[in-house]
């Protein structure tokens, strides 16, 4: 409880009226696709949707750091045009229905029945940084510049929290997704090295096509792609077994790989 003697008036009216509407209860109801982000709803502060299933493969920069505004101002605004543009066209390219930019790194989610394609998309975005991004920024400035990149997969709520409409702007809300998927796609690219991507177990046994596990024989014969990874005494993940994949396309039969990935969902 903030006494009135703690907070000016305006500011303590703004935080009764949240907790009032927590204390209100929430109403949920459950679809089995990401809507449109004009269908998440913002009127009734009540109302979530909850998606089962959803797959967010996170893309995050290393390095990021490194790149300072002020003395390398125009190399610094370049390489995070090059890493979050990228990763939004491309994602889109993937049609991901949902994509966000979060802080040096970006989002992108896939419906439940999407596992192939998610994976098709994140191992596009690894190519496009290890043979386009990180060579050229680290030819600019210097910085060693990488990416890292988390996928899981589980149930998430949505509602877009803020105002419709501020001062005649509606750019004052955002989408807010509660639930487990974000937050450990986040945390399981952040411990991975440069050029890797961490699956959680229940996201990788989605995987069942045979290009989605196994390599081209350009290696002398086929393989599997992934290497199980034990997170059991991590307290950051809700679960035990993830998966590392450390390749990109084949300069060889990429392309082709691809496409059989995204048609295998
Ligand atoms: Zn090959």
């Amino acid at each position: 409880m903030i006494l009135d003697t703690q907070l000016p008036k305006q500011f303590r009216d703004v935080i009764d009226d949240q907790v009032a509407t927590y204390a209100r209860g929430r109403a949920i109801s459950t679809t089995n696709h990401i809507p449109d982000t004009t269908e998440i709803p913002i009127e009734n502060q009540r109302h979530w949707l909850k998606i089962p299933d959803v797959v967010c493969v996170f893309v995050d920069m290393l390095g990021s750091t490194l790149l300072g505004a002020t003395t390398h101002d125009k190399s610094t605004a370049g390489a995070f045009q090059l890493f979050t543009g990228s990763a939004v066209r491309l994602f889109s390219e993937f049609e991901s229905p949902y994509i966000d930019v979060r802080g040096d790194g970006a989002f992108a989610l896939f419906d439940s029945d999407q596992p192939h394609r998610a994976l098709a998309a994140a191992v596009t975005f690894k190519t496009f940084a290890e043979l386009e991004f990180t060579p050229r920024v680290r030819a600019d400035t210097g910085v060693q510049v990488g990416c890292h990149i988390g996928i899981d997969q589980k149930t998430v709520l949505v509602r877009k929290v803020g105002f419709k409409r501020y001062r005649g702007r509606s750019d004052r809300q955002n989408e807010v997704w509660a639930g487990k998927p974000v937050s450990m796609a986040a945390k399981l690219a952040a411990m991975t090295k440069n050029g890797e991507l961490l699956t959680s177990d229940r996201y990788y046994n989605n995987l069942t096509a045979d290009r989605a596990r196994f390599s081209c024989d350009c290696g002398g014969r086929r393989s599997l792609l992934w290497a199980e990874v034990d997170v059991s005494g991590d307290s950051n993940f809700d679960f035990d077994t993830s998966y590392r994949l450390g390749s990109c396309w084949c300069r060889i039969h990429g392309a082709e790989y691809c496409e059989s990935v995204l048609a295998a969902d």
